[in-house]
C-alpha cells in the first residue's frame, strides 16, 4: 500500500493541528496530512494542560507569539465557525516576598513598553474576583486583565475542524514507525505496511519528538518532565470572573475548572522520563498520578488558599512537559535532513504559543523562512555534546519555571 502526499504531519497534538490549520488557510495547494498514532486527536500532553495563556514573557518573540495566539483564539470561533473554549478573566500574580512585589512593579514597566495591559491589584479587586484567597498571606499582586486560559483539548479540536474545512486531511490510529530517506526531495513516512511518500515532514510529537529525530539520526537536546495537577470538587461560591492566579513563590498555578480549582505544582525532585527507552505505545496515562506532590502543593499553598485544605480532589491530572537546556522551544529545520522540521520543547507554554508555532512551521514549509525571527528557537542551536546530562539540565529549568529571574517572569530586553 502506498499514498502521496505533499506533506506529513507526525503528531496530533495541539501544535500539529495548529500547524495543519495554518497550512490549509495559506491556500498553497499543497495536499497535506497529518498522521496521528491514537484513535483521537490531542489525547496526550495538550488534554493534561491548563491550557493558560499569560502575556508576561521573557523575549520580545514570546511576547508576540503569545499575543497573535490570543488574538487568534479570541476570534477563533466567529471566523471558523469552531470553539476553542476561551475564557478571557485575567490573571493575577501572587507576591509572597518583597523581592517578588519589586519585580512586578519592574514588569509594569516592560509591560506598557509591549502594550500588556496591567496593574497593581487592589484589594478589592483581588476580594472581588478571587475571594478565597487569605489577603494577608501575600505582600501583593500583579493583575493583567487580557490574559486567558482554553479548554487545550477543545481548543486542539477547534484547530482540527477548521483545517480539515480547508481541505486538510487527518487520519487518526497512524503511528509512524520509520521514516525512509528515499532522495533529497523525496521522503517516505512508514505506518504499518503504508508507505506515505512526502516532500515535507513537520513533525510536531510533543514528548516523542525525540522518537521521530532518531528515525532521521538526529538526536534533540530535550527531555520530557513530569508536571502534576489536581482538580478539587466545585466550589460554590467561586466568582463566575475568576482569573487564573499564579503563585510563583510557591511554584505553582491555579485556576477554575468545572466548577472547581484545577492547580498545578512544580516539584522540585521533578521526574524526567526517557521515552527513547519506553515501547512506541507508551502513553501519558501511563504516568501515574504522585498524590505525595499535591498534598505537598496542598500543604504549601494552605496559607493562602484555606480553601484547597476544605475541598476534596475530584481529579489527578499528570502529563510530560517537554523541556529544553535553555527554555526555548524547538521550531525548524532539522539541521540533517532538508524537507524535514519540528516543533517541539515546548515548556509548560505551548497551549499560549500554539497559534504562532503553528503559523511558524507553516511559513517555513511554504516560504522556507518565517517572518519573524525565530532563530533563537532552531534546533541546531545545541550542540548536543555539551549536553551529557540532559535530564538534569531540563529538571532543573522545570524546578526554576517562577524563580525570581525566571524566563516567564523577567520582561527583559533581549
Ligand atoms: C500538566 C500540564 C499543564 C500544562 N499547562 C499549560 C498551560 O497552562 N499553558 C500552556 O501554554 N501550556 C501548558 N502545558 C503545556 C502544553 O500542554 C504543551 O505545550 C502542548 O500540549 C504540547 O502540544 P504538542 O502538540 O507539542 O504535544 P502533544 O499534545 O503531546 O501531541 C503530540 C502528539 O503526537 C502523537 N505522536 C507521537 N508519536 C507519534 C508517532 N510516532 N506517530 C503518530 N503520532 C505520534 C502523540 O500521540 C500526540 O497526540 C501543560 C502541560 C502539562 C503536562
Amino acid at each position: 500500500m502506498s499514498k502521496n502526499v505533499d506533506v506529513v504531519i507526525i503528531g496530533g497534538g495541539i501544535w500539529g493541528l495548529s500547524t495543519a490549520y495554518h497550512l490549509a488557510k495559506a491556500e498553497t495547494g499543497r495536499s497535506i496530512l497529518l498522521l496521528e498514532r491514537k484513535s483521537t486527536l490531542a489525547d496526550e500532553t495538550t488534554r493534561q494542560a491548563a491550557g493558560q495563556i499569560g502575556q508576561l514573557r521573557s523575549d520580545p518573540l514570546m511576547v508576540n507569539a503569545v499575543n497573535y495566539t490570543l488574538n487568534l483564539l479570541r476570534s477563533f470561533e466567529a471566523s471558523t465557525g469552531h470553539d476553542p473554549h476561551f475564557v478571557q478573566t485575567g490573571s493575577l500574580h501572587l507576591a509572597h516576598s518583597s523581592e517578588r512585589m519589586k519585580s512586578f512593579e519592574h514588569q509594569l514597566t516592560h509591560a506598557e513598553k509591549f502594550g500588556i495591559q496591567a496593574e497593581v491589584a487592589t484589594s478589592e479587586l483581588i476580594g472581588r474576583i478571587a475571594p478565597e484567597i487569605a489577603l494577608e498571606s501575600i505582600q501583593g499582586a500583579l493583575f493583567v486583565p487580557g490574559d486567558a486560559y482554553v479548554n487545550a483539548y477543545a481548543c486542539a479540536n477547534a484547530y482540527a475542524k477548521a483545517a480539515l474545512d480547508l481541505g486538510a486531511e487527518i487520519r487518526t490510529g497512524a503511528l509512524v514507525n520509520d521514516i525512509l530517506l528515499e532522495t533529497d526531495s523525496s521522503k517516505c513516512v512508514v505506518v504499518g505496511d503504508e508507505k506515505i511518500y512526502c516532500n515535507t515532514i513537520v513533525s510536531c510529537a510533543g514528548p516523542w519528538s525525540v522518537r521521530i529525530a532518531s528515525m532521521i539520526g538526529l538526536t534533540l537536546p530535550m527531555y520530557p518532565i513530569r508536571l502534576q495537577q489536581a482538580r478539587t470538587q466545585a466550589d460554590p461560591e467561586m466568582p463566575e470572573d475568576h482569573p487564573v492566579v499564579r503563585i510563583p513563590d510557591h511554584s505553582a498555578y491555579l485556576r477554575p475548572e468545572e466548577g472547581g480549582y484545577l492547580f498545578g505544582f512544580f516539584d522540585r525532585d521533578p521526574l524526567a522520563v526517557n521515552l527513547l527507552e519506553k515501547p512506541a505505545s507508551f502513553e501519558t496515562r501511563d504516568i501515574l498520578p504522585e498524590v505525595n506532590i499535591i498534598d505537598e502543593a496542598r500543604r504549601v499553598l494552605k496559607s493562602t488558599f484555606p480553601i484547597l485544605e476544605r475541598l476534596s480532589i475530584s481529579q489527578y491530572r499528570q502529563g510530560m512537559v517537554t523541556c529544553t537546556p535553555d527554555a526555548r522551544y524547538i521550531v525548524g529545520p532539522a539541521p540533517n535532513v532538508a524537507g524535514v522540521y519540528f516543533g517541539t520543547g515546548c515548556g509548560a507554554m505551548g497551549i499560549a504559543g500554539s497559534g504562532s508555532v503553528g503559523r511558524w512551521l507553516s511559513e517555513l514549509v511554504t516560504h522556507g523562512k518565517t517572518e519573524d525571527d525565530i532563530s533563537s528557537l532552531d534546533p541546531s542551536r545545541f550542540k548536543y555534546q555539551e549536553h551529557e546530562n540532559i535530564a538534569e539540565e531540563c529538571a532543573a529549568i522545570f524546578r526554576d519555571y517562577y524563580a525570581l529571574k525566571s524566563v516567564t517572569y523577567s520582561l527583559g530586553e533581549e
